[in-house]
């Protein structure tokens, strides 16, 4: 296989496009795509009718308008090519208008009340910064969704709208330090983890099947103490659908780049080299669906739930975040110039501040209850939100905050940098995998995003609040008589205020919990507790300065997210009483019988086995507490039903439901460890976890 060869060829870029199109309709679309700006309506057609020659080459049929809406899935209706013409016969057509809009019902769509079935028109619109492309003879076009009255309704509109506003806030401060460039662009590249296990295991666990975790379960005797997971030798069967999963993305013009065994058995990891965010982020979601579609061809599930296992590493997604210029320089690259010693301080105490003001937001982005159940888990940073930014960084930050810098002379005082700077290099190798929010070397990695989500909202919300802080300091700075001195007062006040949310140490510990207590910050370990911390007048006027979203929008957003959770933990404790009403009773029960059987035997008999009888007592105590449980956890899911209040029903699926199913797992799991194997109904953690 010829790798660059097949690179991309599923993909219509921009070397295709060139191909393809007129040469004044490619400098015109390329011209749109570098700069950000909205398509020239004049080109569809020809752009059109190239698109359809190039998918009809590739043998494509239909094509979709592609789609994010607000339920962390891709959205697609397919449309085949043909129109009829004389004579019955048909032919292959594809107009500007098919490309450019595309109308969906949007009241079935998450929308948080902003469309009702009778005003459900929703429209799909291209977004021509993200190259179509070509999945199971179906050309693929990544569009935009929002309603008849404009209201956004996708994850995409937001996104582009903070790229928006971080390029123009991140412009005018780069103007000011003389630098000439004219986009600065958001980069990302997310690391994907997730877990395989044999899809007849999978298909014989309800739990796993219907919610995606193990809602039972004893945990495993040999997990991941040994530490002999991580980059661990590829089993042969995983290796093979590994080569499959590479050369799928690479078609599809994805960099995939690194694979490896996670910490946890049958855990693996996947990562892109990074790209612009919002081809990040499709990618990313057809990242997660190659996983999904090759898995299943290799008799695998492939798991992106976060937490399928207790007692086991969660899955995550870490978003490595940056941002660069149009002339390629990364702005949180430390360099020992002293002119961009500034600038990198400058974006650099920009996004402390950031983080600080907004990490809320940047809490809630990651809020599911899916994610919940990693958060503060194993091998995942805490529920609280902090930064690391290493040992020498911390020390220039606070040599700039004591005011050592301002009492030299402005030259001095742009040299000093030099100094300190070049040391910063060394942090790229200073790790610290506990924090969430961590400063690798020449680029942030968020830590907390749960495996299974869209990357959208959480570099929307960081965008925006970057974005935002920029905004204040170009202000400031603009008007300044000495640019220099006063880069230096602001970065020092900035330092001393936001230097709270710096923490260098381990998160994982109690005693950070009660020093970020202390700090202010508050532990929200779940998605019902982080949301109340949404609708505020800060973030309200936050998305308002920067057009991301209207207020109506964002209660919207808030009514969908709440929803979501209740339906989530709604599913999962039905689930869970289905199964022990209709699969573990039952077999318990027929255990039970056995075991009475042979006490009666033994005593018929007059054989001594006291365990036997013990036994059968213990286990039948056993059911009866979990009896006892699980109506009590229906009586709660029926108390939840009845609630109107949608933060108070999502309170009490945190307070009232989740502990109760927390409860009956820890019965049952006991059981599980008493009834003879063949009794049990269902693969155990041994069985599953075990696909080699
Ligand atoms: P780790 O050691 O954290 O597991 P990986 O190699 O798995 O590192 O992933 C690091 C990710 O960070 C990759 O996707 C890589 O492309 C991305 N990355 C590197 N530089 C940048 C940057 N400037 N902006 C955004 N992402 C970046
Ligand atoms: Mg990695």
């Amino acid at each position: 296989m010829d790798i660059p060869e097949i690179f991309g060829e599923d993909t219509f870029s921009l070397s295709e496009m060139q191909k393809y199109l007129p040469e004044d309709v490619f400098e015109k679309l390329q011209q749109t795509i570098q700069e950000g700006k909205v398509l020239d309506l004049s080109i569809a057609d020809s752009i059109a009718n190239a698109m359809l020659e190039w998918a009809l080459a590739r043998g494509a049929t239909h094509y979709a308008h592609w789609f994010q809406p607000l339920n962390d899935c891709t959205a697609e209706k397919h449309e085949s090519f043909i129109i009829p013409i004389e004579n019955g016969k048909i032919k292959m057509d594809f107009s500007g208008k098919m490309l450019i809009k595309g109308e969906a019902d949007a009241s079935s769509f998450p929308n948080g009340g902003m469309c009702t079935t009778a005003t459900a028109r929703g429209y799909t619109v291209w977004d021509c910064n993200s190259y179509a492309f070509i999945k199971n003879k179906t050309l693929f076009i990544p569009t935009v969704l929002f309603s008849y009255n404009s209201q956004v309704l996708d994850k995409k509109i937001p996104l582009l709208k903070s790229i928006d506003a971080l390029n123009k806030q991140s412009l005018r401060i780069l103007k000011l330090l003389g630098k000439e460039c004219k986009r600065v662009i958001t980069t990302v590249g997310a690391e994907q983890e997730y877990f395989l296990v044999d899809s007849d295991k999978f298909n014989a666990r309800t739990d796993l099947a219907i919610t995606g975790r193990t809602l039972f379960g004893t945990p495993l005797i040999k997990g991941q103490q040994l530490e002999k997971n991580y980059y661990g030798i590829l089993p042969t069967r995983v290796a093979k659908l590994m080569a499959e999963i590479d050369e799928k993305l690479w078609r599809l013009g994805i960099l995939a780049k690194t694979k490896h065994c996670e910490v946890a058995p049958c855990q693996f990891e996947i990562a892109p080299i990074f790209s612009v965010v919002n081809i990040a982020v499709d990618h990313n979601q057809l990242l997660m669906q190659t996983l999904q579609d090759l898995a299943a061809k290799h008799n695998f599930v492939c798991l992106l739930h976060e937490k399928p296992f207790q007692g086991l590493n969660g899955s995550g997604k870490h978003n490595n975040w940056s941002i660069c210029t149009d002339t390629g320089e990364n702005l949180l690259e430390p360099t020992d110039t002293p002119a961009q010693n500034m600038q990198f301080l400058l974006f650099l105490i920009a996004i402390i501040q950031a983080v600080d003001v907004y990490h809320n937001l940047l809490r809630i982005a990651c809020a599911s209850a899916s994610n919940d159940q990693r958060l503060g888990g194993q091998e995942a940073p805490p529920a609280i939100i902090s930064i690391f930014l290493g040992d020498n960084l911390t020390k220039v930050l606070q040599a700039v905050a004591s005011g050592k810098l301002s009492k030299q002379s402005s030259k001095q005082t742009l040299n000093i940098g030099v100094d300190i700077l070049p040391e910063i290099a060394k942090d790229s190798i200073d790790r610290n995998r506990t924090s969430p929010f961590a400063f690798t070397g020449n680029k942030f990695e968020f830590r907390m995003l749960g495996s299974s989500a869209s990357i959208a909202d959480t570099n929307t919300y960081l965008n925006t609040a970057v974005a935002d802080v920029l905004k204040e300091y170009a202000d400031r700075l603009e008007s300044a008589d000495n640019l220099q001195a006063e880069i230096l007062v602001l970065l020092k006040e900035k330092i001393a205020k936001h230097s709270k949310i710096l923490y260098n140490g381990d998160n994982y510990t109690a005693a950070w919990r009660e020093e970020a207590n202390k700090r202010g910050f508050f532990n929200l370990t779940n998605t019902a507790e982080a949301l109340e911390h949404f609708i505020t007048e800060k973030n309200i006027a936050l998305f308002a300065r920067h057009s991301i979203f209207t207020e109506e929008e964002l209660r919207a957003r808030e009514k969908i997210f709440l929803e979501k959770y209740y339906h989530e933990v709604w599913i999962e404790a039905k689930i869970m009483l289905t199964i022990w009403n209709r699969e573990i009773y039952p077999a318990v029960q027929r255990y039970l019988l056995q075991l009475s059987e042979l006490v009666i035997k033994q005593k018929t008999l007059a054989v001594k086995m006291p365990n036997t009888e013990q036994k059968l007592l213990q286990i039948t105590n056993r059911v009866e507490n979990a009896i006892e449980i699980a109506t009590e956890l229906e009586r709660l899911v029926k108390e939840g039903n009845l609630l109107q209040d949608r933060q108070k029903r999502a309170n009490h699926c945190a307070k009232n439901i989740l502990p109760q199913m927390e409860q009956l797992r820890k019965v049952v799991d006991t059981l599980e460890e008493q009834v003879d194997r063949e009794y049990w109904p269902y693969p155990t953690y041994a069985e599953i976890l075990n696909i080699f």
